[in-house]
């Protein structure tokens, strides 16, 4: 399929891979072993560029368009056997990294973005509760006014990153019964008085992605901590979910065309009832498919890039993009095992890891059913003015 790539974002793609395949792979063992993220591949991705990917130079960014920033991250998935990384990474650069770029103002920038974007600092974001899951309009987590600052109390949990990060993005209310006004963003540093990271939570797979709860007690913020303004916690989240249902499985795409190559040639390979196995119908068609939902995957990322690229809001194509992407993720990883027979299910090959990393993408950043809800409120929206144009 003809994609329009320029011989940039090619040379992009390439590099990419080849980063991934020179320096994040050969320690994958020892990360699936202790599940850290060690600092020093950390300031490489940062030296590499992958948190300003589309920052300007002036925050230290690479300054790339959007379609050539989700191109690169594809070749870092095409090239990167360790999904938990890309989710590590990934969650740093779009939802911590990114949305304190667009909101902070000159001093939270010079204070916090540069340790991010050079790799220095780990950054993660803590919107989830326990009672609080894809019901996110209000926080039980407060952080009421305190003098000309907050004081933050409560617990968030499913925290990727937490157990190493510098700093998190924390989403609290500010004004308890306040609706779509009643939440803020803040900006709070590992370090601060009563910030209490929790032991690593034990999950199915992405096992390099360590993830905890993160309790804050009476954690006591400055201004300058708020990041936009009091009140627009909500609006700043839903502009920071719309990059990260864009972007985060941009990655997922290159782990797919990987898969796929894999998954191609072992069916050439392997030879049943004397032939090779890709010349079984049933099989060909599988990889047939696996083919269309990596086409329609890129597809989607590709058409959010090209939104944005434009300048134009695209949060219902995110979630376009996450449920697409999500669901070709799942369906690519378990064919790919499936058409590896035993040898797929034996943990010595990628694939039945792959394929638990895989999961969890049907859950983070939004369940499917809520980008199905998200897209679903779009079209009620539409409809309801086109009713409105026709019965004036
Ligand atoms: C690997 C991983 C990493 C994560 N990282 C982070 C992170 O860094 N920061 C963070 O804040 N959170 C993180 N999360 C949490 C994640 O955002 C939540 O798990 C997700 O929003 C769903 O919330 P929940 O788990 O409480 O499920 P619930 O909201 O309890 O949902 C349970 C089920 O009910 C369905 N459901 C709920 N409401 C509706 C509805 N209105 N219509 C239809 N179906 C509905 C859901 O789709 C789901 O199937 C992570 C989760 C995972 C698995």
């Amino acid at each position: 399929m003809a994609h329009g790539w320029s011989e940039e974002q090619e040379r992009g793609f390439a590099a990419a891979a080849e980063f991934a395949r020179v320096e994040i792979n050969p320690t994958l063992g020892a990360r699936l072993e202790n599940g850290t993220l060690p600092r020093e591949l950390w300031r490489r991705c940062g030296e590499f560029g992958w948190f300003g990917q589309i920052l300007p130079a002036e925050a230290g960014g690479v300054g790339n368009d959007v379609l050539t920033a989700v191109r690169a991250w594809q070749g870092l998935g095409y090239g990167c056997l360790d999904a938990g990384m890309l989710m590590a990474l990934g969650t740093h650069a779009w939802c911590v990294t990114l949305p304190i770029f667009r909101f902070g103002n000159p001093q939270q920038r010079t204070r916090f973005l540069g340790p991010l974007v050079r790799g220095e600092a780990i950054g993660a974001i803590a919107i989830s509760e326990s009672e609080h899951g894809s019901d996110a309009r209000e926080f039980t987590t407060r952080a009421p006014a305190r003098g000309a600052g907050f004081v933050l109390h409560g617990t968030k949990t499913f925290v990727t990153n937490a157990p190493a990060a510098d700093l998190f993005l924390v989403f609290a209310t500010t004004r308890p019964g306040g609706g779509y006004f009643g939440a803020s963003a803040f900006v709070v540093e590992r370090g601060s008085a009563g910030v209490r990271v929790g032991p690593p939570l034990a999950k199915m797979g992405l096992k390099t992605s360590p993830m905890a709860e993160v309790a804050f007690d009476e954690v006591a913020l400055g201004p300058e901590h708020c990041l936009g303004e009091p009140g627009a916690g909500q609006a700043l989240m839903r502009a920071a979910l719309e990059w990260e249902r864009g972007c985060l499985l941009a990655p997922a795409v290159g782990v797919m065309e990987r898969l796929l190559a894999a998954t191609a040639s072992h069916c050439v390979a392997r030879r049943q009832f004397g032939r090779p196995i890709i010349e079984f119908e049933a099989v060909g068609h599988q990889l047939a498919e696996m083919k269309l939902r990596l086409e329609r995957a890129r597809l989607f990322l590709e058409d959010f890039a090209r939104r944005k690229d434009a300048g134009a809001k695209a949060d219902v194509e995110a979630a376009m993009a996450k449920l697409e992407i999500s669901k070709s993720w799942n369906q690519c990883a378990a064919t790919a095992l499936h058409l590896h027979g035993a040898y797929g299910y034996c943990a010595d090959l990628e694939f039945e890891r792959t394929w638990r990393d895989a999961v969890a993408s049907r859950i983070y950043s939004g369940t499917s059913e809520m980008q199905r809800n998200a897209i679903a409120e779009s079209l009620l929206a539409e409809g309801r003015v086109r009713a409105s144009r026709a019965h004036p």
